[in-house]
């Protein structure tokens, strides 16, 4: 399986990259909505994508809403990486088609336990 990691943050990508990569994952990685949509282009294979909420240029909730107006991609599971606590952005990311989210900061567990929520990962 292979995951996208969209964040402006190299440390966060950094972070995100490990956890995944012991887990077993093929890891591409993007530092914002645009560059994150032509990897989607150029790898057809990418079944997960953690993007994050704030980025320069297209942030993750454009990407998410970019991603889900176009039908190649509906099989393409979305999870918002926010630091954003309040309720309403998470809504608003579930509303434009994010399958989970994740709050900043978080543990390996709890990103492992998100990924067998979308039965990315066995339980
Ligand atoms: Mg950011």
């Amino acid at each position: 399986m292979a995951v996208l990691i969209v964040d402006d943050s190299r440390a966060m990508r950094s972070l995100l990259r490990h956890i995944l990569k012991d887990a077993g994952f093929a890891v591409i990685e993007a530092s914002d909505g645009q560059e994150a949509l032509e990897c989607l282009q150029r790898c057809r294979e990418i079944d997960l994508v953690l993007v994050d909420w704030n980025m320069p240029g297209m942030d993750g909730y454009a990407f998410i809403r970019a991603v889900r107006a176009a039908p190649a991609y509906h099989e393409v599971r979305l999870m918002m990486v926010t630091a954003e606590a309040e309720i309403e952005q998470v809504s608003r990311a579930l509303a434009a088609g994010a399958d989970e989210y994740i709050m900043k900061p978080f543990t390996r567990d709890a990103v492992l336990e998100k990924l067998k929520l979308l039965g990315i990962l066995p339980h």
